[in-house]
């Protein structure tokens, strides 16, 4: 027998109409580009959202064709989010991170038809795009006074004169649920990047899970801070539970120093943050030497590396905010869990306390997960035993865009890459990656592409590239190297090798370390873990 409720479905347009019915006055503020404030409300991210509805009307794009964007938090990204998946369209929210050939090639593999990009990546869009063989609008989000008289690119239109002269009503078209909404590329396994392909469905479940009290608790109440990029797994969702629950959304767009980021959090009040922790560490860096206080800061979520303990203490003891550790993945929308205390752990000291935050934390309602061991069984919840972290849910990827990399599951898990355990109350510890990747700064760079470089090199036999702690950066590249027998190459000479490369700078090892030989398991595979226990006493030389 059938239930008798009605079936609407879950629309990102019906989060936009929610916000401009119920929170229309709740501002959305924003550092723009040009260094000033902008400040309006969520009545206004509506009726622009249905501005840029039009103005994609206007481009004759069809249903799920794919719409690009190269910029930070603002105001402008945030009416693309809605106007764009609310009117059928997908969203490709790209990294500008990466190296400019790197972004050619995912805006040619998702099949971009439009990118709308900030100014500041005027330099990138100038280097790509004669090679974005399927773009055919290029939008710069700015005043039509402000957009460049000679950039070189065809066409180019500011984003005011593109939207200004559109309509400001539009009917949100009804469509399955299970429509593509937005993407979202990661470089987090091997080979080419492959996207993440939300849906409106998976954003919305999404979109309630986050807002609930013991994971990010959002509510009308709060003035929302991501520093947690946009095109970083859509600011792990915040633009959407913002929608939802009518929070105020602060934006930090480019300005993500200690200074500014400080600054902007008393300015505007805000009440909660998220971040990965580095973008923290130059908060506190900046807080710490004139003893700076915050007003109305009460949580910050960080997540995207592990959370160190030092972070954790001086939020907690020395500010009095609470830090709520979160795990994630651009395959999962992120989120997976998140460390909150449950009713029993409140009378526990606070260094048993601490033993449980620095843990990635508990399964939200929606997220399975499982550890397995080498032989593929399942491992017990006892916090000792660890294994292969395995998760599934309906916001977590079942295939890549294209099929890329094939069926990715594993009897219906999404295998993460993560190594952890899981103790006997459900919470997870990420203890290490069995993923070849390295993570600086909440981005990744592959240790594949690394080590293809060095092995260019003819004086190079063989390259095993690994991450070591950093303390700013999480963790840096170094590339441990065999030299072919009777072939002499310096340290300064690889480095220089890199220069010209398909990596970004920040993406180049910090060092090279020679050794007589790498450690290889029975199938000839780089031992990883062997090779980082070798190195476990090296020391990154001082920048
Ligand atoms: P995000 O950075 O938003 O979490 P990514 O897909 O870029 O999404 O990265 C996911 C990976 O980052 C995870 O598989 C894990 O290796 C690492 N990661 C994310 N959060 C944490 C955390 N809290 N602690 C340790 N590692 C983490």
């Amino acid at each position: 027998m059938l239930g008798l409720m009605q079936s609407q479905p879950l629309l990102i347009s019906s989060l936009i109409d929610f916000a401009e019915r119920h929170h229309g006055d709740a501002e959305v503020v924003s550092r723009r580009v040009e260094g000033d404030l902008h400040r309006y409300t969520y009545r206004d991210v509506a009726a622009r959202s249905r501005q840029v509805a039009n103005a994609l009307d206007a481009l004759k794009l069809g249903f799920s064709d794919r719409v690009a964007t190269l910029a930070w938090n603002g105001y402008r990204h945030l009416e693309l989010y809605f106007g764009v998946s609310g009117s059928g369209r997908v969203l490709h929210t790209v990294n500008p991170r990466l190296h400019p050939d790197q972004i050619a090639w995912i805006a040619n593999h998702a099949e971009d038809q439009v990118m709308c990009f900030d100014l500041t990546f005027l330099p990138i869009i100038q280097a790509v795009h004669a090679k974005c063989t399927t773009i055919k609008h290029w939008i710069a989000m700015c005043d039509a006074d402000r957009l460049p008289a000679d950039s070189g690119i065809p066409k180019l239109t500011s984003y005011e004169t593109w939207v200004g002269a559109q309509p400001d009503t539009y009917a949100w078209p009804s469509f399955d649920e299970n429509s593509a909404s937005s993407m979202c590329y990661t470089s987090g396994t091997t080979g080419n990047p492959k996207a993440a392909l939300y849906s409106h469905r998976s954003t919305i479940l999404h979109a309630y899970a986050a807002a609930l009290p013991d994971v990010m608790c959002l509510s009308a109440r709060d003035s929302i801070l991501p520093v947690v990029p946009m095109f970083h797994v859509n600011a792990w969702g915040i633009p959407y539970s913002a929608a939802l629950t009518g929070a105020k959304l602060v934006f930090p767009g480019p300005a993500l120093d200690g200074k500014s980021v400080y600054e902007l959090i008393e300015a505007e009040k805000v009440s909660y943050a998220a971040g990965v922790p580095t973008v923290w560490q130059m908060l506190l860096g900046h807080m710490k030497p004139d003893n700076l206080r915050f007003t109305t800061l009460k949580r910050t979520v960080i997540g995207g590396s592990a959370c160190p303990p030092a972070m954790i203490t001086a939020f907690n003891d020395d500010y009095g905010v609470e830090v709520l550790h979160a795990w994630g993945m651009t395959e999962m929308s992120p989120l997976g869990t998140l460390c909150t205390l449950k009713n029993k752990h409140l009378e526990m000291t606070a260094d048993e306390k601490m033993k449980i935050r620095l843990k990635q934390g508990r399964a939200i309602y929606g997220v399975d997960m499982k550890i397995v061991g080498d032989d593929g069984q399942e491992l017990p919840w006892d916090g000792k035993a660890f294994g292969d972290l395995y998760v599934r849910g309906p916001w977590i990827v079942r295939e890549y865009f294209k099929g890329e990399g094939g069926d990715p599951l594993v009897d219906g898990w999404f295998p993460t890459g993560d190594v952890a355990t899981i103790d006997a109350d459900g919470y997870m510890q990420i203890t290490d990656r069995s993923k070849d990747v390295i993570k600086s700064g909440g981005e990744w760079i592959s240790s594949i592409d690394i080590e293809n470089i060095a092995v260019a090199h003819p004086a190079v036999a063989m390259a095993a590239c690994i991450g070591v702690p950093h303390p700013k950066w999480d963790e840096r590249p170094i590339v441990a190297i065999v030299r072919k027998p009777g072939m002499d190459v310096t340290r300064e000479e690889l480095l220089a090798f890199y220069q010209g490369k398909t990596v970004a700078k920040w993406q180049v090892p910090d060092d090279i370390v020679f050794v007589d030989a790498i450690p290889l398991g029975a199938t000839g595979k780089i031992l990883k873990t062997r090779l980082r226990e070798i190195l476990k006493d090296y020391k990154l030389p001082a920048a």
